[in-house]
């Protein structure tokens, strides 16, 4: 059956609202196929404004993937602002994908991928929009599969009731085999309903559905058990992992945005998953093992995203770049290749160390030097201890000097406020060793022209992560800290002016924490907010702290039970039952190191220690050196 373009009804609203081009689509390298030829269909979606949804790798990686298939067709959704969102009602138009722009509704399956909790009221707007029950047990046989995915969705349990199915892990791989699993069942006429097909999808193992699963809470709140209802459900669901990113050399095509956003530049991941365990980081543990994307895989890649995109900055992105084994040979290779063209080079730096500085100069060779980043992420020596984050000061001091002696005049430093065992005196640190970066700056330039700037995030404890036991800070405590830390920078003569302070209140780290150690009984409040208007959590202008705690109320949740309560050993985890590779008593082990302050070190470099990854999931660290250079574009 043809469906029909939505896009003559959506145009008649476009001249009424703010930034209409980022509704029409038709982006370079987007792809609109035949509805009529296709037999599977996905409607992918970031729960985000197109700024913020369009640069989203996942994203643009699996719609690639999809759209190469013969015979399936995948399209892209993005969360719509309120003002459109009021006329879309007022006219009666559904939710939209932007290519064609078909009504999200008549898809197969609809995909969101969650970076964030605090995308989870978007997504219910977009269900409520595109006409799909709130509920997944109101949906019927014309509904699409609703299907999370991202990091968040390894705890998707406040999310339960809303979502159809959810999937851990690197999506290559399972978005084809799901999508030849809906395709089998509909060309028998779709036996047994959605029903049936949830059920193909359980047993073709790794999508988790949870309605097939009972959760039981003890008189006191906690968790009993969480089993299968029905048989052919495994107790335990996997996550994915893609063995050979060289075999995924994914995005060929990039998009190239139509309407500004956030990243304007080709980014090419060049490793997955990280050992270095920083206790705090839920990416990094749930990423594991670390793989590599070979030295000429990126520099095909490289060469291959800018002829298709013309873009003219190029991201290698991962979790921490400088950590690739031939880093080195790739910045000088690519800084050799483009030196004099217009093509930028950029490394999210975050490693604390010297080699990190002749990686910036390589990288500045066609660009200017605004500034080096760096994350020490605790502000004093104990408390990265407990983090694991093996950064002594000396360390940072050395390279900053160097930093600075380089020609560089701007430093950033990331950390975080309300870490595990975390006092006052922890936080007033980053104010001295604020101070003595830039006593180190100006003595290593003879000048008072260097500046540092310190950014300050609100640490929440995260599933799958050796805090997930933790008591998060109140957001009481976290303010309070900030403004000593604020105070002593303003009251400083001597160092104050050349440092800039940037942070958020303790609020929104508190509602994040609720939604990403919450369970079932979370989604009421989720519910709740949204209808009480409450759309772009992840947005400090929409967001309303007092709307979350209202609905909280409203439906019986105690949020200092989830947030800043300290869990024991043996409670049941809302998101036990989902395996992301890590061994709980590893896990459990390394909060009790963290707690003692003792440090692990990276597997990459020293004998494994046993986090349970490798061997439960039959994966491996894979790293070079391969030996491999880039050789110039065109031979001389
Ligand atoms: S199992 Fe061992 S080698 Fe593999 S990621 Fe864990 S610690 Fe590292």
């Amino acid at each position: 059956m043809p469906v029909e373009s939505l896009f003559p009804r959506l145009e008649a609203l476009l001249p009424r609202v703010q930034k209409p081009i980022q509704y029409v689509g038709g982006e370079l390298n987007s792809t609109v196929k035949s509805w009529d030829e296709a037999t599977v269909r996905w409607a992918l979606m970031y729960p985000d404004a197109y700024e913020v949804g369009l640069p989203n790798q996942g994203v643009q990686i699996l719609y690639e993937i999809l759209n190469e298939m013969p015979e399936t067709l995948a399209e892209r959704t993005y969360a719509v602002w309120p003002d459109l969102e009021a006329l879309m009602r007022a006219e009666g138009v559904p939710q939209f994908t932007v290519d064609a722009h078909r009504p999200v509704r008549a898809f197969d399956v609809f995909g969101i991928s969650f970076s964030t909790e605090l995308g989870y009221t978007n997504m219910l707007t977009a269900l409520d929009l595109a006409g799909i029950p709130l509920d997944a047990a109101d949906r019927g046989e014309d509904d699409p599969i609703v299907l999370a995915g991202g990091h968040a969705a390894f705890n998707p349990e406040p999310i339960a009731a809303f979502i159809d199915a959810a999937v851990l892990g690197d999506g290559e791989q399972v978005a084809i085999a799901i999508t030849e699993v809906i395709r089998e069942w509909k060309a028998e006429g779709s036996p047994g309903g959605r029903d049936e097909l949830l059920m193909r999808l359980t047993e073709s193992g790794g999508v988790y559905v949870p309605r097939f699963y009972d959760v039981d809470y003890h008189p006191d709140g906690r968790i009993q058990r969480v089993a299968p209802n029905r048989s052919g459900v495994p107790w335990r669901v996997h996550k994915h992992t893609v063995m050979d990113l060289d075999e995924w050399p994914y995005p060929k095509k990039p998009l190239v945005p139509l309407a500004e956003t956030v990243h304007e530049r080709f980014s090419v991941e060049i490793f997955r998953g990280c050992t270095r365990g920083c206790r705090f980081c839920q990416a990094g543990m749930i990423t594991r093992p670390v793989r590599e994307r070979s030295i000429t895989t990126i520099g095909d890649m490289v060469e291959a995203g800018i002829k298709a995109s013309g873009f003219n900055e190029v991201g290698l992105l991962s979790l921490s770049s400088a950590d690739h084994s031939e880093i080195g040979e790739v910045a000088k290779g690519l800084a050799d290749r483009y030196e004099g063209t217009n093509t930028s080079l950029s490394l999210p730096s975050t490693r604390v160390d010297a080699f990190n500085i002749d990686l910036a100069n390589e990288f500045s060779r066609n660009g200017r030097r605004s500034g080096l980043t760096f994350a020490p992420e605790g502000g004093s020596e104990r408390m990265r201890k407990v983090i694991n984050k093996m950064v002594t000061e000396e360390d940072l001091i050395r390279t900053v000097t160097t930093a600075y002696s380089q020609g560089w005049r701007q430093v950033k430093l990331y950390f975080m406020c309300g870490l595990p065992t975390e006092e006052d005196v922890d936080v007033l640190g980053i104010a001295d060793l604020a101070r003595k970066v830039i006593k180190a700056g100006r003595e290593a330039t003879g000048s008072r022209d260097v500046r540092c700037t310190v950014s300050i995030g609100g640490f929440v404890p995260k599933p799958h992560t050796p805090f997930q036991w933790a008591a998060q800070a109140s957001h009481e405590v976290v303010d309070h800290r900030l403004k000593a830390l604020k105070d002593a920078l303003r009251g400083d003569k001597e160092y104050g002016r050349a440092i800039g302070l940037r942070y958020h209140d303790g609020k929104p780290s508190i509602v994040e924490g609720l939604l990403s150690r919450g369970d079932r009984r979370v989604g009421e409040v989720i519910r709740a907010v949204w209808q009480d208007g409450g759309r772009f959590d992840g947005w400090s202008e929409h967001f309303s702290y007092q709307r979350w705690m209202d609905a909280a109320a409203k439906a019986g949740v105690d949020v200092d039970w989830y947030t800043t309560r300290e869990r024991e050993e043996n409670e049941v985890l809302p998101w036990d039952h989902l395996d992301a590779g890590l061994d709980r008593e590893w896990l459990w082990q390394d909060w009790q190191d963290a707690v003692n302050d003792v440090e692990v070190e990276d597997c990459r470099w020293s004998p494994c220690y046993d986090c349970g990854v490798c061997p439960t999931m039959g994966t491996e660290i894979q790293i070079g050196p391969t030996g491999k250079k880039l050789l110039p574009l065109t031979v001389v």
